[in-house]
């Protein structure tokens, strides 16, 4: 009898981890991986490379280092849709690829929400090459004052205040003085605004500390407007709604933060869904596809505490990764599967490189104890999956790194 064909879609955290724990049970199975890279980046430091902080080789390993080509053969494409009746993925370039389990973990898009002008002139920071444009254009601006004097060159405006944006704004703010420096720009004009649509900024947290980090913020030069939702982007301004009426804010360089969606690729080949995101069986299978898992930021759980999916997080993607490497070999085996469950443990948000705060395990942190639990996760995660020698060359146990 031949043997199961076990396909993984994507090789972020949530696929990565399932390739990971499947290898590790030494299945009798022919194990596929398909990525559009030859590379996987650790998307929960895009910000530093989007702020020009780090390089992105600093975030950014070959998958080959993960993959055991006894078990797995790793093919480098872009996959357009899953025929989920035929079981079959279509491939860019190699075509259709049968399969009899699926791990799909495309991850995630920028959300757009339909606002005018965003897919023209917001720079969203979900990927590498992305994230590298929001660098390469604040850095084309500041040069362009210079030969124009034109002050909108030198303003930034940052759209949302999620973690991604206050996460960018904490490192943008630290490389400043260096931009400032290095492109002869007058510090006294650049502007940093961040405009988001909710009352409240960073409400997840306790206010104290909520109020520390943005207090952070505001001290390295952020302008903060709050309840103001973006209603339309233009080539060198915003337009938002305050109290009601439109107002705008002159700016070249807009960065798009305002949420996730998953990957267009769920839609594309019918799964039902809400933004991309399915809302899977407790096994962690699309709800009549008992053979199609879907993980990370492609896949929504309910959080029966508040009556909502959780949020996307790699935390949830990288257990999810497990549970279902654990539920497809439950499968093979025919034994009883076990129901995906998840308690957070916690959340820390990066005001730049050495300043952070969080709630971890029920505490309150912040300030530099809290930088070095972000890069201790962080370490954490890249050690269970990339292993020691990757954690080692990326200089990842330098706490001031
Ligand atoms: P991804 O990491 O997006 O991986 C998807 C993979 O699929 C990628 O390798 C991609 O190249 C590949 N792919 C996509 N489309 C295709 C295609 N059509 N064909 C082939 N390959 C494809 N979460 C936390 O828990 N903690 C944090 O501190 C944190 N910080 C974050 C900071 C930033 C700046 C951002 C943007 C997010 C952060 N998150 C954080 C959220 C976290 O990064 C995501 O939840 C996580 O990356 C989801 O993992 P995933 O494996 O589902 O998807
Ligand atoms: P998000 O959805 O968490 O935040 C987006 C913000 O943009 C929200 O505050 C929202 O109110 C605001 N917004 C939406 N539309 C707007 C509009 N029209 N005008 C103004 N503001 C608007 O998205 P994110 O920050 O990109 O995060 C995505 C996911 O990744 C989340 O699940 C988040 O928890 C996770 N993440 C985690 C970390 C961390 O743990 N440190 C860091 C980054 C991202």
């Amino acid at each position: 009898m031949s043997k199961a064909k076990v396909v993984i879609l994507g090789a972020g955290y949530a696929g990565l981890r399932a390739l990971k724990s499947l290898q590790n049970k030494r299945l009798d199975v022919e194990i596929t991986l398909v990525n559009k890279n030859d590379y996987h980046y650790e998307s929960t430091y895009l910000h530093e490379v989007a702020s020009g902080a780090h390089e992105p080789e600093r975030i950014t390993y070959k998958i080959m280092d993960v993959v055991d080509t006894k078990q797995t053969t790793f093919i480098q494409d872009t996959v357009v849709v899953v025929n989920k009746d035929e079981k079959t993925v279509q491939l860019e370039k190699n075509g259709a690829i049968p399969f009899d389990y699926l791990i799909f973990a495309l991850g995630f898009e920028s959300e757009s929400f339909g606002i005018k002008g965003v897919d023209e002139f917001g720079l969203p920071m979900v990927d590498i090459p992305t994230s590298v444009a929001v660098d390469k254009h604040l850095r084309e601006q500041f040069a362009k004052y210079n030969e124009t004097k034109d002050e909108s060159y030198l303003s930034v405006v940052v759209c949302g205040a999620g973690f991604t944006s206050i996460e960018y704004l904490g490192e943008l703010t630290l490389q400043m003085p260096k931009l400032v420096k290095q492109y002869n720009v007058p510090a006294d004009k650049i502007q940093l605004i961040c405009i988001e649509a909710m009352p409240t900024l960073l409400p997840m947290f306790d206010a104290k500390l909520s109020e520390y980090g943005i207090n952070k913020l505001k001290e390295r030069g952020v302008k903060f407007l709050i309840g103001t939702p973006i209603k339309e982007l233009k080539a060198d301004s915003v337009i938002y709604e305050e109290a009601g009426e439109l107002k705008s804010v002159k700016a070249k360089t807009i960065v798009w933060t305002t949420g996730v969606r998953g990957s267009s690729i769920v839609a594309a080949s019918g799964f039902e869904q809400r933004r991309n995101r399915v809302m899977v069986e407790n096994d962690l299978t699309a709800p009549g596809y008992p053979d199609i898992f879907i993980i990370g930021d492609c896949s929504a759980v309910m959080d029966n505490a508040t009556n909502r999916p959780y949020p996307p997080t790699a935390q949830i993607a990288l257990k999810q990764g497990i549970a279902a490497a654990d539920n497809l070999e439950s499968k093979l085996k025919g034994t009883a599967i076990k129901p995906f469950t998840f308690s957070a443990l916690g959340t820390v948000c990066s005001i730049g490189n050495t300043e952070a705060i969080g709630e971890v395990m029920g505490h309150n942190l912040k300030g530099y104890p809290a930088s070095v639990m972000k890069k201790v996760i962080g370490d954490r995660s890249l050690m269970q999956t990339g292993g020691m020698k990757i954690v080692a060359k990326k200089g990842r146990f330098d706490f001031y790194r």
